[in-house]
């Protein structure tokens, strides 16, 4: 089971899974303007198996391809989920409670989720050590 949450502990949710496998990271410009962040580390989980255990995350549509959840009390970023692939919730790595990942395969964006094409840039290869399992203590 993978849990996580918001800072405030409002919004919470688990996964029915062992361990997240698909991580990616993202600097595009809404990816840094939803968080004020200079990228974010999202880890996707199946829809079917997330289950929001406290509040549940407020949307706000970030693009015409995506919406964005957060926490409507203290505004941590929580998902993103493609308009298109209702079947997955991107999660923000950061608001995961054990952020560990083996991710089996990497890992660059090469879809756009926002209308800010041109600032996209794949992720670097050296960047991929967090989804090879490297515990962000270790880092
Ligand atoms: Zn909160
Ligand atoms: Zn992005």
């Amino acid at each position: 089971m993978v849990t996580g949450g918001c800072l405030c502990g409002a919004v919470r949710y688990e996964i029915d899974v062992d361990v997240l496998e698909d991580v990616s990271y993202c600097h595009c410009t809404v990816c840094r303007r939803s968080t004020g962040s200079a990228f974010v580390i999202a880890a996707r989980a199946p829809s079917d198996k997330l289950r929001w255990t406290g509040a549940a995350p407020k949307r706000y549509r970030s693009s015409t391809s995506a919406w964005r959840g957060f926490c409507g009390d203290c505004g941590s970023p929580i998902c993103f989920q493609y308009v298109d692939k209702p079947e997955y919730h991107a999660l923000a790595a950061g608001c995961l409670d054990r952020p560990r990942f083996e991710a089996r395969r990497a890992l660059g964006r090469r879809e756009p989720h926002s209308v800010d094409q041109d600032r996209r840039r794949p992720a670097a290869e050296r960047d991929a050590g967090v989804a090879r399992g490297q515990r962000a203590e270790d880092r």
